[in-house]
């Protein structure tokens, strides 16, 4: 190992055989690996029950890098907008959001996104590179002691919806939800979390070969190539066809009906034809529908839809499950759609 080796890049075992190597007893890898991922340990010196030799010889050989509240920024619903500081000076956004009855953390996968959704405000930022296990981790962990002190309550619920595509950082998006899930990490349930993808064919198909239990959700918001495609351009290589093959494949395999999100935009996806488009493609598998408020960002033209309890009335109408997502944090452009780093 060298020092540009960061210490939470290792897993247990490889933790255990820098140890040996060091001429310490395997057992202290385990209590390293209790601090960094149950204990939520910042550094080496907050690790007690390690001698203080032993501490400053990891400190030597490891770096330890960790992501810093650089700014957070309180809705009046109770909304929580937070700029994150990485090591190398990169900034994310991630927030926390408590309803009545769960508390949500949506969490960024990437700085930036390489995607382009042409409603979306991380879409107009350049990609500049994808998170660690561990920063996504450090977003969960700083989110929940917010919840805490602000709201008195834990987390119940994490979200992939923040900045960047998910599946396209696909190794460290998993090691996070391991870490979020494994009793050696948070502990939590995977059916708390929910991986949602602006929709990338073979690696939905992949998360139902590797046996995760998420939830998943499919950034849809049009069910008509055409459309899909003029907002957003990854349906070319990535049609409906090809994402309705993969999310049969999805539910066969683990039995989990993805959800549908739908943003409803005004003049692009509200009218009636799109509500029949939309039957059709949702009724491919079995699914639910998040009918998504738009919130308009300074960048594009969009508004969002007076028929948004219509459109759901016409899909509920068809039998379809459908459930409406009113905007929260809308006053500090901490909505869906609307992370563009503006704290930062
Ligand atoms: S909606 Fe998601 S995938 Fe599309 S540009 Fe925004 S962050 Fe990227």
């Amino acid at each position: 190992m060298s020092k540009t080796t960061d210490i939470r890049d290792l897993d247990v075992l490889q933790i255990t055989e820098a140890l040996k190597a060091m001429g310490e007893p395997s057992f202290r890898a385990k209590q390293i690996h209790q601090w960094l991922w149950q204990k939520g340990a910042r550094s080496f010196d907050e690790m007690t029950n390690l001698s203080k030799p032993l501490r400053e010889k990891l400190a030597e050989a490891f770096t330890f890098h960790v992501a810093k509240i650089h700014t957070a920024q309180h809705s009046k619903d109770g909304t929580i907008k937070v700029a994150f500081e990485l090591h190398d000076g990169n900034k994310i956004e991630g927030v926390l959001i408590p309803t009545s009855s769960r508390t949500t953390a949506c969490v960024s996968s990437q700085v930036g996104c390489s995607l382009d959704c042409k409603f979306c405000a991380t879409g107009y930022l350049k990609r500049m590179r994808n998170l660690s296990a561990a920063e996504i981790f450090d977003q969960v962990w700083m989110i929940n002691e917010l919840a805490e002190e602000h709201h008195g309550k834990r987390l119940d619920n994490i979200v992939y919806m923040g900045m960047g595509e998910p599946l396209l950082n696909y190794v460290n998006v998993l090691r996070s939800v391991q870490l979020i899930t494994s009793p050696e990490g948070l502990g939590m349930s995977p059916q708390r979390l929910t991986i949602s993808t602006a929709g990338i064919a073979k690696m939905i198909q992949k998360l139902a070969d590797d046996g995760i239990k998420t939830n998943l959700a499919l950034s849809l918001h049009s069910a008509n190539n055409e459309k899909r495609s003029a907002i957003m351009p990854i349906n070319d290589s990535n049609n409906l066809e090809m994402l309705a093959e993969a999310l049969n494949y999805w539910y066969n395999k683990t039995g989990i009906r993805p959800t549908l999100e739908y943003t409803v935009i005004e003049g692009v996806n509200d009218g009636p034809e799109e509500e029949k488009e939309l039957v059709i493609f949702a009724k491919k598998f079995p699914s639910k529908i998040n009918l998504i408020e738009y919130n308009p960002i300074s960048l594009a033209d969009y508004q969002p839809t007076d028929r948004l309890d219509a459109f759901a009335a016409a899909l509920e109408k068809q039998k379809l499950i459908v459930h409406v997502r009113r905007s929260r944090g809308k006053d500090i452009d901490a909505a869906c759609g609307q992370l563009a780093n503006q704290l930062a």
